[in-house]
């Protein structure tokens, strides 16, 4: 049990509920009222999703999210802030100005934190391990810390887990992954990509584990997500999920989806660290039985030849999460929002992961990330031959004279192909990649992606303001 908690955090409420606020509002008071949580005079950080704006359900529930600041009001929090570091170092601004939520909050209490801006809210070194990792100050001297999650499916993880929305607790650059290659081990086989992220997920949420979690699935993405694209569809379980230890939270959640503990490598190293509660039989659940949800839902595409894209050939080879995550996300959105560009680009092929098949046609070829870059250089499509035929008057005299031998003989030429787009990164970044494949094509052949990209420049904005210090 977490310090000064009323609440056992063996608890875990699962509410069903025709109203957002009401999973949260009844949820709490199932788990004993607000002040079990929250104190008078105490200062609260809620940690939401902010991610890129595609659509909803992507970021938080604002009927929700304004009960819940209301709830803690009720129980006499001094302050109660809002926030996230945003996906991909996107500014907090830039999804507000599309979201509109700054004012939202403050009209009922709280007040959203632009987290990036150092100068307010300074981070502070924090030693984990070997290395330091910084946080705002503001979050680690809040009295109380609720992880308020959005849960949707997801690629690596199968669903969004509270877990996965504490990572960004920290700036982008503690969230990246970088490649190191163990002695004798093979980094593609045990997808070491994966396992360092787990291990920097847990290492984050250990830094200051909450006080209250929720994980909200009144609406849920199914289908591709956790983003709104093309394959996504919109469902309304009415459900949510709410304890004070997330793992216990966490492993409740993925069992109303049918996915047992065995199959989460997230919390099976949680397990592994003793991080909370993953024996179920120690977790005590309240308002719904597990039993009686019996909710079926449509994963994500877990192989890249599965996402289905217009005039799209997709060839995997060996690919660790890292590239398996960003082209992901960047085929989704090539096949969601370039519907017009793929009408007039006839035939392309992506390309990713280590030594990937050779593609059947020589245009249009996307090499993704570093390993197929490195693997492919003497690939047969990397080059083009070119035969020079016997001209026009050695054709005629062949007809005329049928025992005619033409002394010209054929010559081949062998150029660099030249229609590839190279694009670079361990794993490559969403956004660089859609530049590179715009670059290539032209707006006259891909408008939608220019428009895309026009608005993307202006979400990231980056050093628009130099004399704020960021904490990207
Ligand atoms: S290039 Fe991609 S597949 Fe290769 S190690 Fe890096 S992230 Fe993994």
């Amino acid at each position: 049990m977490n310090e000064n908690s009323k609440v056992n955090s063996t608890e875990v409420a699962i509410i069903k509920s025709t109203s957002p606020s009401k999973l949260i509002t009844t949820g709490i008071e199932t788990l004993g009222g607000i002040s079990a949580f929250i104190e008078k005079g105490d200062q609260v950080f809620i940690k939401i999703n902010l991610r890129v704006p595609y659509g909803f359900p992507v970021n938080v529930n604002f009927e929700a999210l304004r009960d819940l600041i209301i709830l803690c009001k009720s129980a006499g929090a001094s302050q109660i802030f809002i926030g996230s570091f945003p996906d991909h170092g996107m500014k907090t601004q830039s999804i507000v100005n599309i979201l509109g939520i700054a004012s939202y909050i403050e009209n009922v209490g709280a007040k959203l934190l632009f987290l990036e801006d150092q100068t307010k809210y300074p981070l502070i070194d924090h030693a984990i391990k070997d290395k330091i990792v910084k946080i705002p100050e503001i979050i680690l001297k809040s009295d109380k810390l609720i992880f308020f999650n959005q849960v949707s499916v997801d690629p690596l993880f199968k669903i969004t887990l509270s877990l996965l929305n504490s990572y960004s607790l920290v700036p982008n650059r503690y969230q990246r992954i970088e490649k190191v290659i163990r002695n004798g081990k093979d980094y593609l086989l045990l997808d070491q990509y994966k396992q360092d992220l787990i291990s920097n997920i847990l290492d984050i949420y250990t830094i200051k584990k909450p006080d209250l979690v929720i994980n909200d699935m009144f609406y849920f993405l199914e289908g591709a997500g956790p983003f709104v694209y093309r394959d996504s569809n919109l469902i309304s379980p009415g459900l949510g999920i709410i304890g004070r230890d997330a793992i216990a939270v966490d492993l409740i959640t993925q069992k109303l989806l049918g996915i047992d503990l065995s199959s989460s490598d997230i919390l099976i190293e949680a397990r592994n660290r003793k991080l909370g509660i993953t024996d179920i039989s120690n977790i005590t659940i309240t308002g719904e039985s597990v039993e009686n949800i019996n909710l079926k839902i449509k994963f994500s595409a877990y192989k890249l030849e599965d996402i289905n894209i217009k005039n799209t050939t997709i060839k995997a080879g060996r690919i660790c999460s890292g590239c398996f995550k960003e082209a992901y996300n960047l085929l989704n959105f090539i096949k969601t929002y370039m519907t017009k560009d793929l009408k007039y680009i006839k035939n392309q092929c992506f390309l990713a992961g280590e030594n990937p098949p050779e593609p059947k046609f020589l245009d249009n070829i996307i090499i993704f990330g570093e390993c197929a870059i490195n693997s492919t250089k003497n690939h047969e499509f990397r080059k083009i031959q070119t035969t020079t035929d016997r001209n026009y008057v050695e054709n005629v005299k062949g007809k005329i004279k049928k025992d005619y031998k033409s002394q010209k003989t054929t010559k081949v030429k062998v150029k660099t192909n030249k229609r590839i787009i190279e694009i670079p990164g361990c794993p490559p970044n969403l956004y660089e990649s859609l530049y590179s494949i715009q670059k290539y094509y032209k707006k006259s052949q891909t408008p939608n992606l220019s428009f895309y990209n026009n608005l993307i420049k202006t979400f990231y904005e980056k050093a628009s303001n130099p004399k704020i210090k960021t904490g990207d």
